[in-house]
């Protein structure tokens, strides 16, 4: 898809294209600073007394403004491409019963992230977890143990910026794991292709399925709902302990409550930032191995989690066979078939992308460029009804919601140098 594309860092995050990925501040530390910006997500802000635009490496980079697969990759792919590149499907699950008990769906991406480093493939893992200080929002960290990968177990529903801290691999004594979502693996991919010393220290990629990120204001309103202040949170999850577990508060003073997984992400779901609406990206086609929720048949809180894992390089099928071989995962592969059925909602919404992207661009707004990523048909086949939404819709969303307007009021942050 070819539309008016943005040319800076700051144009990008203006025109709602920014998924908050935090690549573009790891590539220019001494002009942007990742910062949570109320009720919109974590944005690359510029750092007091920067001037004029950022542009260069961080725009290249930039997953919210460009993705692509090579001419021709996905000729051979199955269905037709829309799902990427895909070698292979498995079901699997951790091994270890507290990595698969905590884990989101099986525990996968932290049975692999603790198999890579125990077997001498990875020195650690970046991940996101929930930060120390304050529990309602994350930060990123590279684990170097199993004891350290458990604290990061589980799905953070919430803005999180794990390429902010890409330094952290570059710098690392060896080659390391990187964990994200589809926009987080995109944009390492392309970062790692333009710095030699970040390709050479990516040991492998795992992406998790993604639906969208809520805002940290989605988060506070699901924990007030539950008659709970969100300031006196001492630990949030929003799933595990269970298939899909259940959105769970503990306060200080040792209250508790909780809310089911469908409940809270019902919720959550309507606070998506806007690129996610318009992402045709939702299942890490541009990491190594992609994982999410194997929901092709319905499960139940008192059974075992699983999660479906989608091989799409042969670097992530050597991760995979090795962690099978090595006792860290028990599974086995899974039909094609069962890729689609697993994420029905996701096939639809790559659908709908095409014709919010078509509105978007027939009404001048800046459009990302989509190259190599076929959703056109995905698009065909949605009934009338869903068709005329994505588009018509699409299009009184844009006045409505006044998303022509710029996404926040621009502002600089504090201080030079990375946020920890
Ligand atoms: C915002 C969001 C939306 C999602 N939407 C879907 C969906 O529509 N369909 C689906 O099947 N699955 C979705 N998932 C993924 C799913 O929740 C599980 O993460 C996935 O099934 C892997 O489970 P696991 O038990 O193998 O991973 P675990 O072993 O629990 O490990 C999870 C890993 O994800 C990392 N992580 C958690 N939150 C974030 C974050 N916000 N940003 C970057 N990394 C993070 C953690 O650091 C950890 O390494 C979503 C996850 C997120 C964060
Ligand atoms: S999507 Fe990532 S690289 Fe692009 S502007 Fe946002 S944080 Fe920066
Ligand atoms: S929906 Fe797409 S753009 Fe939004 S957070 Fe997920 S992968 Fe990134």
């Amino acid at each position: 898809m070819m539309g008016r594309l943005p040319d800076s860092i700051e144009s990008i995050t203006q025109a709602r294209l920014c998924t908050g990925c935090g690549v573009c501040a790891h590539l220019h530390p001494d002009r942007l600073q990742m910062a949570d910006v109320p009720d919109v997500g974590r944005r690359p802000l510029p750092i007091v007394g920067v001037t004029g635009p950022t542009t260069g490496a961080g725009v290249a980079a930039c997953p919210g403004r460009e993705l692509s697969h090579p001419v021709g990759s996905l000729d051979d792919a199955p269905f037709h491409g829309e799902w990427g590149p895909v070698l292979d499907l498995y079901e699997c699950w951790a091994a270890d019963p507290v990595l698969r008990h905590r884990g989101s769906s099986g525990g996968v991406v932290s049975a692999l992230a603790a198999h890579a480093i125990e077997a001498g493939i990875a020195v650690g893992a970046l991940q996101v977890r929930a930060s120390q200080e304050d529990p309602l929002r994350n930060e990123t960290v590279l684990n170097r143990s199993r004891e350290d990968i458990v604290t990061a177990t589980g799905s953070r529903y919430s803005p999180a910026s794990p390429c902010e801290r890409l330094d952290l691999v570059e710098d690392a004594e060896g080659p390391c794991v990187v964990v994200g979502k589809p926009c987080d693996i995109a944009g390492t991919r392309k970062a790692a292709e333009q710095r030699a010393a970040l390709a050479d220290k990516v040991a492998v990629t795992l992406g998790i399925f993604c639906a969208g990120t809520p805002s940290t204001e989605a988060t506070r309103s699901v924990v007030a709902d539950l008659g709970i202040d969100p300031d006196t949170v001492k630990r949030l999850d929003y799933r595990g302990e269970g298939w899909p577990g259940e959105f769970r508060v503990e306060t200080h003073d040792g209250r508790r409550a909780s809310t089911s997984y469908a409940d809270s992400w019902g919720k959550l779901t309507k606070h998506r930032q806007w690129r996610c609406l318009i992402c045709p990206d939702h299942t890490g086609e541009f990491a190594d191995l992609s994982i999410g929720d194997p929901w092709y048949r319905p499960v139940t809180d008192e059974e075992g989690g699983r999660s479906l894992v989608v091989v799409r390089t042969e670097r992530g099928r050597r991760l995979l066979e090795s962690a099978l071989a090595g006792g860290a995962l028990e599974g086995a592969p899974l039909s094609m078939d069962k890729l689609p059925a697993s994420q029905p909602n996701l096939e639809s919404t790559r659908g709908a992308v095409w014709g919010r992207v078509q509105s978007m661009r027939l009404l001048g707004m800046p459009t990302p460029r989509f190259r190599g990523m076929p959703s056109f048909r995905l698009w065909w086949k949605l009934p009338l009804r869903a068709k005329l939404t994505s588009t018509l819709g699409t299009a009184r969303r844009i006045f409505v919601r006044g998303l022509k307007r710029p996404e926040f009021e621009p502002r600089e942050v504090g201080s030079r140098g990375r946020t920890r």
